[in-house]
């Protein structure tokens, strides 16, 4: 298998996978979605509420906050060795809330909230749970828990992960006559004409549409486009609770851990027929 990072930064990351297949990216992918543990509110209790909105819209809005997530330090709450429904201080983290709009009508955003643990903090400052009316209050703690996307959506680490398939252009030259409907159609600009020839300029933001292969004039047609069968561009976008190399590797263990737990299943049942 061949990797490379074709883009990185703090929440994104663009990955070219080379030698794999199908069922190997997918279950990456899924593992990533489904099964990648990160932090969110999950229980909230409302000391007071004297706001507009309910009770649950407010909690409802404390979940879809990201929280920054420290894999290291918390265990998810069904392994975690308090066993209490409640959680400890290694499966739980509380966030407390206390705005009070004195002045005049004013917004609450994330960043006022107060979490005992400075590491697991919403990824951004301005995210708005609510507008308070003068005189309008709310009080409350939340409490924070790892958890996995395929129980909620708001257990999921990334906001988008997806995989496709490594394009490949032809263009026949010998049949081209460069009359340029190819590079007027493609909407991602992807060929250009360079000392009167068709050249594929921006390869990778080729999403196999096959426009350009219909408004090709000629038959058959000069150009072709397809794609390689065993590489793949994988997109994941990270909701800010972890970096997203971070994702991936996590996605790795999480299907080695799967994979050594089927191997181990089968070993049992040959030594019991043994
Ligand atoms: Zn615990």
């Amino acid at each position: 298998m061949e990797v490379e990072v074709l883009e990185r930064d703090e929440y994104n990351l663009r990955l070219l996978i080379r030698d794999v297949d199908v069922p190997f990216m997918n279950a990456l992918r899924r593992i990533m979605i489904s099964e990648v543990p990160c932090m969110a509110v999950d229980e909230v209790v409302m000391l007071e509420n004297y706001s507009i909105l309910p009770d649950e819209t407010i909690a409802h809005r404390f979940g879809l906050i990201p929280l920054k997530t420290d894999l290291e330090s918390y265990n998810l709450p069904e392994e975690c060795p308090c066993k209490s429904e409640f959680g400890c201080n290694l499966c739980r983290v509380t966030l407390t809330l206390d705005a009070e709009a004195k002045e005049g009508t004013r917004t609450v955003y994330s960043n006022e909230l107060t979490s005992e643990n400075p590491g697991i903090v919403p990824v951004s400052e301005k995210i708005p749970i609510a507008k308070l009316a003068k005189g309008h209050k709310i009080r409350l703690e939340a409490y924070a828990r790892l958890g996995k996307g395929k129980n909620h959506v708001k257990w999921q680490p990334v906001s988008m992960c997806a995989y496709k398939y490594f394009p490949r252009i032809e263009i026949q030259s010998k049949r081209c006559d460069v009359c340029g409907k190819c590079i007027d159609i493609c909407p991602k600009k992807v060929l250009a004409k360079t000392d009167n020839k068709m050249e594929v300029r921006n390869l990778m933001a080729c999403t196999m549409c096959q426009d350009c292969v219909e408004a090709c004039p000629e038959e058959p047609k000069a150009i072709k486009v397809g794609w390689e069968e065993n590489a793949f561009i994988l997109n994941l976008e990270s909701t800010g609770a972890l970096p997203p190399e971070r994702i991936v590797k996590e996605a790795v263990k999480i299907l080695e851990g799967q994979l050594g737990e089927l191997e181990s299943q089968i070993q049992v049942k040959k030594s019991e027929e043994a």
